[in-house]
């Protein structure tokens, strides 16, 4: 028997309409690329973004397009998320930090019709346009007074004069497409996760739930994770359903930019990787004091040091070590101690927060073994972590190879991180399955890095690995068994690289090896490599 409740579609316009009604005062504030500190309210937001949807569909933008956005985190940016969602189309967000030829393949494969960039990037898009589809649209998001001479492209604000300040948010099914984030492939081209209203509306609820203390009215929230990396971890949504305000960075991301614009508004909480939290802890040593107003702090997107963790934690900063994927909207656990753990001696306390943090209600997490049989949450047995949800991918857009590896027969989603799951609850990353370096938060394809080298003729068999690097976490160390006839320059293997990979991918260090490492199975054992390397000898 069904219940006879009503069925409303959830819609990402919703919690716009809400926030300006019930939140009218919660903050945006942004440090513009144009060089000064913007103010405004969601109040006043809900009418700008009225304002860009009606230009945006008199500039031909209807339901299913996907219109891009090459951005920083600031107010125009969070507009685009509201105003393309809102009237049905697909708010989908470049990360810059790609390569020319990932940011062409991205482009391309999304089939944009629109792609909406900061003043920083203008000059990146014209070096590209010409490979890029003819008919895109560029919008230079800014005023005329500051639009650049000499490009052919649209100006932000001009697409809002003069349209009127209310919208008429069409109805459509919650499962519509609303949003589109691509991530890093263990090789090959990025893959896309496509969310949808009803996974961004869930997952904002659910971010709100678990992370209270942030997520509160009048609370002052810095996302210094960007809005094109998976969505800025949901703020851009959870904060304007909370009343919590947003305080953007803008693209100055270093310790004392951030120091600065913290001190000025009185952040409570930041967002960020924990490369940028130690550009931040640079600072606060410098200073000798923490930014005024600051109480807590979400770190992800790779595993922050039991050390990072304990400095903070003793200056008096809550400490909330999380983790999740692009293809799971992304939040999947969050390390806020439970009540019977809290009264624990600070050691105790930081042990247990560099775990990544219990599961967040809608995510069930399982760890398998090789032949996909379930382990104990006993926290010994570590084995690849699967996970299922609402806000969870169910398959990557237009990419059945990409999906075919990616479910088990039960349909949950493999994340390629191996881990354990204590009997409190709390999950330990212990080691990666897949095959990726992270550095600073943002992926570099270790086969990728491998296939490039290999077409070098004096090159006959080569590893990347990712060794750990006290700033980025991780960077790419270069390892190759030189073919019979000498070994390779190093400066020529570089320029080959450089050719498909931006300037940070590249690997930091070459070292040439008579042998590789193998498996009982034959295959290059990086297991073995990035032992021997963390440890600084050779295998
Ligand atoms: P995000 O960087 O927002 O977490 P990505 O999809 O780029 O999203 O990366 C997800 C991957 O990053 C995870 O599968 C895991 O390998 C790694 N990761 C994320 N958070 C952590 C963490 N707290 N500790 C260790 N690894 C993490």
């Amino acid at each position: 028997m069904f219940g006879s409740m009503m069925m409303r579609p959830l819609k990402i316009a919703d919690i716009l309409t809400f926030a300006a009604e019930v939140h009218p005062h919660g903050e945006i504030v942004s440090v513009r690329t144009e060089g000064d500190v913007h103010r405004t309210t969601y109040a006043q937001t809900a009418k700008r973004v009225a304002c860009l949807a009606h230009g945006l569909a008199a500039q031909g933008a209807k339901m299913g397009d996907r219109v891009a956005t090459l951005a920083w985190n600031g107010y125009r940016h969070f507009e685009l998320y509201y105003a393309i969602s809102g009237m049905g189309a697909v708010c989908h967000t470049i990360n810059p930090r790609l390569s020319a030829e990932q940011m062409t393949y991205i482009i391309t494969h999304a089939e944009d019709t629109m792609l909406f960039v900061d003043l920083t990037f203008v000059p990146l898009v014209q070096s590209l346009r010409n490979q890029w589809p003819a008919g895109l649209q560029i919008v230079v998001m800014t005023d005329r007074a500051h639009m650049p001479q000499d490009v052919e492209a649209l100006c932000y604000e001009d697409l809002l004069a003069g349209q009127s300040e209310h919208f008429d948010w069409p109805d459509f099914p919650e499962e519509t497409a609303a949003g589109l984030c691509y991530t890093s492939g263990t090789t090959g081209n990025p893959k896309g996760t496509l969310y949808t209203h009803r996974s961004t509306v869930l997952h904002a609820m659910m971010v709100g739930l678990s992370l209270p203390s942030a997520l509160q009215p009048g609370r002052k929230i810095l996302p210094v994770v960007p809005l094109f990396h998976v969505n800025a971890w949901g703020l851009p949504y959870a904060a304007p359903l909370t009343g919590a305000s947003l305080i953007f960075p803008g693209a100055a991301l270093d310790g004392e930019s951030l120091f600065r614009l913290m001190d000025a508004e009185g952040v409570f909480s930041a967002w960020g990787v924990p490369t940028v939290w130690l550009g931040l802890q640079g600072e606060i040593t410098k200073q000798g004091r923490l930014p005024n107003g600051l109480k807590d702090m979400v770190v992800g997107g790779s595993a922050a040091s039991a050390s990072m963790i304990e400095a903070f934690e003793q200056a008096g900063v809550n400490v909330c070590h999380a983790w999740g994927m692009t293809e799971m909207s992304p939040v999947g656990t969050q390390g806020n101690l439970p009540v019977h753990l809290e009264h624990l001696p600070i050691k105790e306390r930081v042990a247990i927060k560099s775990k990544q943090g219990r599961r967040i209600f809608g995510v069930d997490l399982k760890i398998v073994d090789e032949d996909g049989t379930a382990l104990a949450h006993d926290g010994i047995a570590a084995g690849e972590l699967f996970v299922r949800g609402n806000t969870i991918t169910s398959g990557y857009y237009r990419n059945e190879d990409a999906d075919a590896q990616a479910f088990d027969n039960e349909g949950w989603f493999g994340t390629g991180d191996v881990a354990s799951i204590d009997a409190n609850g709390f999950l330990t990353i212990t080691d990666r399955a897949k095959d990726l370096i992270k550095s600073g938060g943002e992926w570099i394809s270790s086969l990728d890095l491998e296939n490039a080298v290999m077409a070098h003729p004096q090159v006959a068999n080569c590893a990347v690995i990712a060794v750990p690097h006290p700033k980025w976490d991780e960077r790419p160390l270069l390892i190759v068994v030189p073919s019979g006839s000498g070994k390779p320059d190093v400066a020529e293997l570089m320029a080959l690289l450089e050719e498909h990979f931006a300037k940070w991918q590249l690997p930091d260090d070459v070292v040439f090896v008579d042998e590789l490492p193998l498996t009982a199975t034959g295959k290059v054992s990086k297991l073995t490599l990035r032992k021997a390397y963390a440890e600084g000898t050779s295998p």
